[in-house]
C-alpha cells in the first residue's frame, strides 16, 4: 500500500570524482559511524544509505525515508536522481512522456523528464521537493518554485555535498563561494539554493551556473468577480486533492478562512470524516472559532492546549527545525512546532492554510489598494530563505506538512489577480472568501484575520519573557533577533540538540548583552 508520506523527506548527498570514495567522505560528526551519520537531521525517521556508481562521479547519500527508500532515487545510463518530497502535477507530467509505460515513482518520473528536457525539466514541476541529479561530471541541485524544501550546498573541486538541512553540512570542508546562492550564517562555504532554481555544478571544478525555473509574476490580471472566484476555487481544490494521501488527512485548523478553506475542500472529497486539530495556550486560543468549522464539516476534531512555559521552551526546537534567522518567522512557527510535537503516533500527512496571506495581501488592514500591491511585491521578493514553509517543522515529530496555498498554480493565480479582487467590498482576501461561501459557515467566511502568533499569544509571551529579563520595551524586537541568532548558533552551527539548550539561559544572555550594548534599537 502507498505510504501516506513521501518516499523521502530529506537527504545528505555527496557527489565525488574518482568514482566516489567511501561514505567516510561524508561530513559525519567526529567519532560517529560514517555509514550512519545519525544526529545530523532534525527531521525524524529511518535513514538508508545509498551508493550509486553509474559510471560518472559516484553518489553516496543518506536518505531520510518513510519505509521505501528505493522509491526516492532512480538511475539510468549514468544518471542518478534523488528526490526528497513529492510532485503534485504527476498526471500532467505523464502526458509529456507519451505512450510508454508510465514511471511509477516521482523519482522515476523526474529521471524520465530530465532524460527529455535536461535541467529544463524543473520548469515543468509543481511540487514540494529538493532534488539532486548526478549526471556525468555535473550535479544539478534543484528546489521547487517556492524553495519550500530547503536545500544547502557546499562544493570544492572534486566533491559536491548537498543536504536538506544546513546542520548536516556543519562539518563539511569549507566550500567555494557560490555567488548565485545565499551564504549560511557561521557555516563558511555552505550556501542555500534559492527558490525556483537549479544550480548546475561541475564536480571536478566546483564551478556553478544558476538557472531560474520560476519567478513570481509581476503582472496583474483583470477578471470579473465570478470568473476570479471560480478560478480560485478550482485551483485550490486541485491543490488540496493533489495533497490528500491514501490515509485520513489531518488539517491544522485555526478557524480562519485559510485553514478552514483547506479543511472544507479536504472534507468535500472524502466519504469518511477528516481529522482536524487546533492548538491554544493558557493565554489565548481560537478554539470556539475552529469548533464552528469542525462541527460544520463533521471532522474528528481535537483541541490541544500548550502551556506558555512549554511553548517558549520549544524556541530552540523551532530554530533547529526551520534554520531561520528571522524572529518574526520563528514567532509564527513556534506555536506550530509545539503543536506538531504534541501529535503522537505514526507519521501523519498534514495540510495547512499556511501562506495564503502573502499572495492575497491578508495582513493588509486598510482599504487603499496601492499599499496592498506594494506589500505583496515586497513579500514575494523577500520570502526566499526564510524557510517558512519547511517540512522539517513537522518532520521533527515524524510528520509531513504541505501547504495548498503555495501550490505553484494556486500561487501563480493568487499573485496575479489585481488587488481590487483581494481587497473588495470592505473585506480582506475577498476573492477567497467569495470562493468558499457555499462550503463554510457565514461567520467563518467573514471572520477577520488573526495570525497564529496572535491567536496563541506567542508574540506577547515571547515579548514578556524578554521584558521580565530586563530588556527595555523599545529593544524587544532587537532582543528577539539576537535570541534567534544565539539559538541558531547552538542548534545549527554547533550541532547541539535543542533539548540541551534552555531558552531562559539564552534570553538572560541577550538581556545582559543588551544592557551594555551601545547599538541603537533599530540598527
Ligand atoms: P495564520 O498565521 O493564522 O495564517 O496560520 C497559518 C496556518 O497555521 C493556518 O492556516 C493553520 O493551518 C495553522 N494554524 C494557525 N493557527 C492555528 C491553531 N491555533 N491551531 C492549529 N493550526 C493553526
Ligand atoms: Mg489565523
Amino acid at each position: 500500500m502507498a505510504s501516506t508520506l513521501p518516499a523521502a523527506t530529506g537527504f545528505l548527498a555527496a557527489v565525488q570524482c574518482d568514482g566516489g570514495r567511501s561514505p567516510g567522505a561524508f561530513p559525519a560528526p567526529r567519532g560517529a559511524d560514517p555509514a550512519a551519520p545519525g544526529a545530523v537531521f532534525a527531521s525524524a525517521g529511518p535513514r538508508a544509505v545509498i551508493k550509486a556508481r553509474p559510471g560518472g562521479p559516484g553518489l553516496d547519500a543518506v536518505l531520510l525515508h518513510s519505509g521505501a527508500p528505493d522509491a526516492a532515487h532512480a538511475h539510468r545510463r549514468g544518471r542518478t536522481v534523488l528526490l526528497a518530497g513529492e510532485l503534485y502535477n504527476r498526471d500532467e507530467l505523464l502526458t509529456l512522456l507519451g505512450a510508454q509505460a508510465g514511471p511509477v515513482t516521482d523519482a522515476d518520473l523526474l529521471l524520465a523528464l530530465v532524460d527529455t528536457y535536461d535541467l529544463h525539466a524543473f520548469r515543468l514541476l509543481n511540487g514540494r521537493f529538493a532534488a539532486v541529479v548526478a549526471d556525468g561530471g555535473r550535479v544539478l541541485l534543484a528546489t521547487d518554485h517556492a524553495g519550500s524544501v530547503p536545500l544547502y550546498v557546499s562544493a570544492v573541486p572534486g566533491t559536491v555535498l548537498a543536504a536538506t538541512e544546513a546542520k548536516a553540512l556543519r562539518t563539511a570542508p569549507v566550500g567555494r563561494r557560490i555567488t548565485a546562492a545565499r551564504r549560511v550564517r557561521r557555516l563558511p562555504g555552505t550556501h542555500q539554493v534559492p527558490a525556483g532554481t537549479v544550480l548546475e555544478i561541475g564536480v571536478a571544478t566546483a564551478d556553478c551556473t544558476d538557472h531560474r525555473t520560476w519567478a513570481p509574476t509581476p503582472a496583474r490580471r483583470i477578471m470579473a468577480e465570478q470568473e476570479a472566484t471560480e478560478a480560485v476555487r478550482l485551483a485550490l481544490d486541485r491543490a488540496v486533492r493533489a495533497r490528500t494521501g491514501p490515509d485520513t488527512p489531518l488539517v491544522v485548523l485555526s478557524g480562519g478562512i485559510d485553514s478552514s478553506s483547506v479543511a472544507a475542500l479536504t472534507a468535500h472529497h472524502r466519504t469518511g470524516p477528516v481529522d482536524t486539530v487546533s492548538m491554544g495556550t493558557d493565554l489565548a486560543d481560537e478554539f470556539p472559532q475552529a469548533r464552528v468549522v469542525a462541527e460544520h464539516l463533521g471532522s474528528a476534531h481535537r483541541e490541544l492546549t500548550v502551556h506558555t512555559d512549554d511553548l517558549l521552551r520549544r524556541l530552540p526546537h523551532a530554530v533547529w527545525a526551520a534554520e531561520s534567522l528571522d524572529p518574526d518567522i520563528i514567532e509564527y512557527l513556534l506555536p506550530l512546532t509545539a503543536l506538531y510535537l504534541r501529535l503522537e503516533g505514526p507519521g501523519r500527512r498534514i495540510l495547512t492554510g499556511y501562506g495564503a496571506d502573502i499572495p492575497l495581501g491578508g495582513m493588509h488592514r486598510e482599504n487603499r489598494l496601492p499599499a496592498l500591491d506594494t506589500a505583496l511585491a515586497h513579500d514575494m521578493a523577500t520570502f526566499d530563505g526564510l524557510n517558512e514553509m519547511t517540512p522539517v517543522l513537522s518532520g521533527i515529530a515524524g510528520h509531513w506538512s504541505t501547504h495548498p496555498f503555495w501550490d505553484r498554480e494556486v500561487l501563480d493565480l493568487l499573485v496575479s489577480l489585481e488587488s481590487g479582487l483581494k481587497r473588495r467590498h470592505g473585506r480582506d482576501k475577498w476573492v477567497l472568501r467569495a470562493a468558499m461561501t457555499d462550503l463554510l459557515p457565514h461567520e467563518t467566511v467573514t471572520r477577520p484575520k488573526l495570525g497564529v502568533h496572535e491567536g496563541s499569544g506567542t508574540t506577547s509571551s515571547f515579548s514578556r519573557l524578554l521584558t521580565d529579563a530586563g530588556v527595555p520595551g523599545d529593544r524587544v524586537h532587537r532582543a528577539k533577533e539576537l535570541v534567534v541568532q544565539h539559538l541558531f548558533d547552538r542548534v545549527v552551527v554547533d550541532g547541539r540538540h535543542p533539548d540541551e539548550v534552555a531558552t531562559a539561559d539564552v534570553v538572560q544572555l541577550v538581556a545582559d548583552a543588551l544592557e551594555h550594548d551601545a547599538l541603537p534599537a533599530h540598527p
